[in-house]
């Protein structure tokens, strides 16, 4: 039997993750999904996510390590999928300095134009 997920109340992408809330999901497995920002950034705006509740990349857990791999291996495979063999960028805005704004761990994909350094 496969152990529920960790979620969280009222967390957005928990919902999007167990299917409450529609999201355009372009990957799932077990452990991740991925799905379009809905405000996109950059002509392929993709966001990886963990079905369970890690609210940010500092709240991970050094048990979360390897997922923490799956995500960005996730993030390699949707990247190829869009089409962006000429590069990408991968952004994980932690906390209230980093621009967070949604509470649950998640990688940005971001590509299909040049990126400018440094960011914002
Ligand atoms: P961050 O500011 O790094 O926390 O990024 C949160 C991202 O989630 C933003 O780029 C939002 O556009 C995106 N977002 C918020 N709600 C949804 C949603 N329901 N479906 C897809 N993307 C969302
Ligand atoms: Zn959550």
């Amino acid at each position: 039997m496969t152990l529920p997920h960790a979620t969280a109340k009222d967390c957005i992408f928990c919902k999007i993750a167990a299917g409450e809330i529609p999201a355009k999901l372009v990957y799932e497995d077990d452990r991740a999904i991925a799905f379009l920002d809905l405000n996109p950034q950059a002509p392929s705006h993709l966001l990886v996510i963990p079905r369970k509740h890690i609210a940010s990349l500092a709240h991970l857990a050094a048990a979360d390590v390897s997922l923490l791999g799956h995500l960005q291996w996730v993030a390699s495979q949707v990247a190829r999928h869009a089409g962006l063999a000429n590069g990408f960028r991968v952004v994980i805005n932690t906390g209230d300095d980093g621009g967070q704004t949604v509470n649950h761990l998640h990688l940005h994909v971001l590509g299909g134009r040049p990126m400018t350094w440094p960011p914002g």
